[in-house]
């Protein structure tokens, strides 16, 4: 499998289709904007796999916020973690004081986003809360305090919605299961 067919490669069943995740994401947005009603939060993407959620979350929050975008390298091209996080692009603007909401694109072991959280909380942050897209069901140490989860997914690895495998399936408006 995973051969050029008409030029795109193939992927596994969809997961997730382009309306259940926009539906969700509206109810996301529609949270979030009541939570933060009266601050300015700063929505911090992580590079690249958030940046799909992040655009149309964003803009289904009524409400005045500003985006930044950190990168981070933990996974290579491989599909399995290799336990170790990089920060390869920083945040523009100090952190200090700023209620943030850390935009992850899938959760799985959770190692990512505690490194994330520990940097912007010892950055002076006044708050750290997560929106997760997804969240590998069974996974991790504690997963109560990611506070926005778009949906909980089983062991498959997934591609689409801005995930990749290999940098494939980045620009798939589904979330599909993706053929090793
Ligand atoms: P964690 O640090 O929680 O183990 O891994 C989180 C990161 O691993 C995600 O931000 C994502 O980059 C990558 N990752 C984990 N599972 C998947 C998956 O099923 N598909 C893709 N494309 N990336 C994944």
């Amino acid at each position: 499998m995973n051969e050029e067919r008409n030029g795109r490669r193939e992927h596994g069943p969809i997961l997730l289709s382009e309306s259940q995740i926009a539906e969700r994401v509206r109810l996301l947005g529609a949270e979030i904007a009541t939570d933060y009603a009266g601050r300015l939060p700063l929505f911090v993407g992580v590079l690249k796999g958030a940046f799909v959620f992040m655009a149309d979350l964003v803009r289904a929050i009524d409400l005045d916020v500003e985006v930044d975008f950190m990168a981070l390298s933990s996974y290579g091209r491989s599909t399995e973690t290799s336990g170790v996080v990089r920060i390869l692009m920083d945040l523009d603007e100090p952190v200090q004081d700023r209620h943030v909401v850390l935009v992850e694109d899938i959760v799985d072991t959770g190692l990512t986003l505690s490194y994330l959280e520990e940097h912007l909380a010892t950055a002076g942050a006044a708050s750290v809360e997560v929106c997760a897209l997804l969240v590998r069901e069974g996974r991790q140490h504690d997963a109560s305090h990611i506070k926005y989860v778009g949906f909980e997914l089983p062991p498959a690895f997934v591609v689409g919605y801005g995930l990749d495998a290999g940098e494939y399936g980045r620009n798939l408006p589904y979330v599909a299961e993706h053929i090793q």
